[in-house]
């Protein structure tokens, strides 16, 4: 077993589920603790065997519960020590401690393989991360998102994938129309900002191959985009390829099923 599932994403939140037979992590915990427990148990996972979380950075829709479930649950964080120093006062007590990872060395947990990397955004050490099952040479899960454009290492790390997360943030025209302050909206266009819809299909063309089984789309903002236009826009480049690849995207209030990665 080697599995993933998106429980929130978007700029009011973001925690994501990746399972093996053996080990059980978050990645991010920007929602109340009792969020995460109910988006749990809405798609019949147990808190209690989550083992760890770790954090890709010290934005709160990355780490609003952070603090609360690792005592919640008892578990250890996972974080580089800039964004911990970044955010240790928001995270509070943790009983279990914490332990620093750095972005390009790789990590385990359990029997999962963690490799960090970097990622522009408008943060002290933002990562993204590729996971590997230990032992299992063929499948590869990528998550990526908060970041402000595409870089070799992303196209990179994302190669071989048989599963990706990818931010697909903001349609561009609804951004530029809509009611943000304009320094907003030049924070999220910025290159430490946020993928548009058209940027995250620039990436998957340069990355899609035939082993990839899941494309799920991730931290849809709801205010400069809707489910439909990012999932549009990348089925529009799909189609145009002729793929036939499965395309998900993952919302703000309801966990996603229960992807075999
Ligand atoms: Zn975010
Ligand atoms: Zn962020």
């Amino acid at each position: 077993m080697f599995q993933t599932a998106v429980l929130a994403s978007g700029s009011k939140g973001n925690c994501t589920v990746i399972r093996t037979e053996n080990t059980k992590i978050l990645l991010d915990a920007g929602l109340s603790g009792k969020r995460i427990s109910q988006a749990l148990k809405s798609i019949h996972l147990n808190e209690n065997k989550i083992q760890a979380l770790v954090v890709s950075h010290e934005h709160n829709d990355h780490i609003k519960g952070a603090g609360i479930i690792c005592r919640k649950l008892k578990i250890p964080l996972y974080i580089t020590e800039l964004t911990y120093l970044a955010c240790k006062r928001k995270l509070g007590f943790l009983p279990e401690g914490f332990l620093f990872f750095e972005q390009g060395k790789s990590f385990q947990i359990g029997d999962l393989i963690i490799s960090p990397f970097s990622a522009s955004h408008d943060v002290v050490e933002g990562c993204n991360f590729i996971f590997r099952k230990a032992g299992d040479s063929e499948r590869k899960l990528a998550i990526a998102t908060d970041l402000g454009f595409s870089t070799k290492l992303l196209l990179t790390k994302l190669t071989n994938a048989t599963t990706i997360i990818l931010e697909s943030n903001h349609d561009l025209k609804m951004l530029l129309e809509g009611s943000y302050p304009s320094q907003l909206k030049q924070r999220v266009r910025s290159r430490q900002g946020h993928l548009s819809n058209e940027q995250a299909a620039g990436v998957i063309s340069q990355v899609i191959h035939p082993g990839l089984k899941n494309l799920i789309l991730a931290h849809l903002s709801e205010q400069n985009n809707k489910p439909e236009l990012a999932k549009k826009t990348m089925g529009d480049f799909l189609k145009e390829i002729n793929c036939k690849l499965d395309l998900f995207i993952s919302l703000q209030n309801k966990a996603t099923k229960i992807f075999n990665i």
